[in-house]
């Protein structure tokens, strides 16, 4: 049997219990690191993101300061603990790009251009990986921004949705993932609706294509009310 026709659908529900379009358990903390500027926590089910923030600060060597705009450094992380098989530490190929695509989905969102030479550090490390990774990174990335009081657009919302035995689902776990049809990671700031990060693996049809990105775009939406809730919720305590 090949990996995609694996079976991850069982009586209409998929292994985890979850209907096609359902979320897993969402939970966020945010500011829980007392040195960053800025942090969070978010738990997709059994992926854990923390995201901590430093700056925005002066940027030194000089040589890399930007007279007219502050540069956002963005850095991901899969600790080697955090998958089944331990994981050599340091940055691979995937960490690399994964950093990348972090860093331009979540550019869009921050001023930069208040802090010429300075850069805002982004320090994104996953302590338990359990599918779509990059996007949870993202969502607690943009939270920790907002704790550190970096002037902001919108909150960056992400998630995953992808196609797994002929179903379009949203926010895929591991082995959904790895053994998915199409497989989309998803970021947009939520209020003007632009964005930010579109990535897909496998094959879907347009009018699939549509759907996923519907789906895609409503399921940040629950997200952002979450990532919110979770803001308020800090500046309440405080
Ligand atoms: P994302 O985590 O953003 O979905 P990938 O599609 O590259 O990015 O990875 C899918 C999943 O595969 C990860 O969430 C993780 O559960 C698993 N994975 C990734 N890298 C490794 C690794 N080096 N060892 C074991 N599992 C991994």
């Amino acid at each position: 049997m090949s990996e995609t026709e694996e079976k991850l659908i069982a009586d209409g529900k998929r292994l985890d219990g979850r209907e096609f379009e359902q979320l897993r358990p969402i939970q966020i903390e945010v500011k829980i690191i007392n040195r960053a500027n800025g942090s969070a926590l978010v738990n997709f089910g059994e992926t854990h993101a923390v995201a901590s923030v430093h700056g925005p600060r002066a940027l030194f060597p000089r040589w890399m300061q930007e007279s007219d705009t502050g540069i956002l450094r963005c850095r991901y992380n899969m600790a080697p603990f955090s998958v089944e098989d331990r994981k050599s530490p340091g940055p691979d190929r995937r960490s690399v790009e994964i950093s990348k695509v972090s860093r331009l989905a979540i550019e869009p969102a921050i001023f930069l251009e208040d802090f010429p030479k300075a850069t805002i550090d982004v320090f994104i490390e996953i302590l338990q990986a359990d599918g779509s990774t990059r996007v949870t990174g993202i969502n607690a990335a943009s939270l920790a921004l907002a704790d550190a009081g970096v002037p902001m657009r919108d909150l960056v919302t992400a998630c995953s949705v992808g196609k797994i035995n002929g179903v379009l689902v949203a926010d895929l776990n591991g082995k959904e993932d790895n053994c998915s049809e199409a497989d989309m990671s998803f970021a947009m700031l939520s209020t003007k609706k632009k964005i930010t990060l579109l990535q897909m693996d496998g094959n879907v049809s347009k009018e699939e294509l549509m759907i996923l990105l519907n789906l895609a775009e409503k399921s940040c939406e629950k997200i952002y009310e979450m990532q919110k809730k979770a803001l308020k919720e800090k500046y309440k305590r405080v």
